[in-house]
């Protein structure tokens, strides 16, 4: 039976590595909620929107047409017709995502289409307030996390890969930023649902993780 499985965690605590590998063994839809968010900073940032600015943040939010689309085994994000998946994984972006993303009206605005993604099940959503709010329901909700300085590792890799140079110090301080911002917000906070199994994968491999969310999955009827 498909069932859904919400994923939620800190930045760099690996849930959309995990999220990725799961749907992917499982034959499920991924469903990227921080890219989402991601995109409304973006579409701001070109309009001249101040990421400050709740209203109208959520008018933008609420017009924009975006749509995930399989290119191999690429997930691309495209808005209003433009592939922004490159453009949305800017750092910069991600704080400004973390900052739009705590308007209620905002959250609001994108509530319905996170739903809609993930109404007829088969489907691993992964975000900051999935178990929480937008799939209260899940028959699944784990809850991913790792110490902050491997998180902050994991990410300096990666932008290192893309050829960004900053330093880890740097990637540190952004995180714990991000982190705080997401945790101490009014609205959806980031949080452990009660009913949420967690798991930490400070020390554990991608592998050792997507087979232990599979395990999780089976046992509840995937
Ligand atoms: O997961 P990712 O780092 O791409 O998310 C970017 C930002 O979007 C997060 O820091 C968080 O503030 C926001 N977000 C959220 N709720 C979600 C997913 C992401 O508030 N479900």
């Amino acid at each position: 039976m498909p069932i859904a499985i919400a994923i939620d965690g800190p930045a760099g605590s690996g849930k959309g590595t995990v999220a990725r590998g799961v749907a992917h063994a499982l034959g499920y839809r991924y469903v990227d909620t921080g890219a989402i968010y991601r995109a409304v900073a973006l579409e701001a940032r070109r309009r001249g929107v101040s990421w400050d600015d709740g209203p109208a943040l959520a008018a933008l939010a609420g017009a924009l047409h975006l749509d995930f689309v399989w290119d191999d085994d690429v997930l691309r994000v495209v808005v209003d017709g433009q592939d922004v998946s490159r453009a949305i994984r800017d750092d910069e972006i991600g704080t400004g995502a973390s900052t739009v993303s705590r308007h209620p009206a905002v959250r609001d605005a994108l509530l319905a289409l996170q739903r809609s993604l993930g109404a007829r099940g088969a489907v691993v959503m992964d975000g900051r307030d999935i178990g929480t709010v937008v799939l209260p329901d899940a028959a699944l909700k784990v809850y991913l996390d790792a110490d902050l300085d491997e998180r902050a590792r994991r990410r300096h890799e990666e932008l290192l890969r893309r050829g960004e140079n900053v330093h880890l110090a740097e990637v540190v301080a952004a995180m714990t930023a991000r982190d705080r911002q997401d945790m101490e917000r009014a609205t959806a906070p980031l949080r452990q649902a009660d009913d949420a199994v967690r798991v930490d994968t400070t020390a554990l491999t991608v592998p050792v993780v997507v087979a232990r969310v599979l395990t999780l999955a089976r046992e509840r009827g995937a």
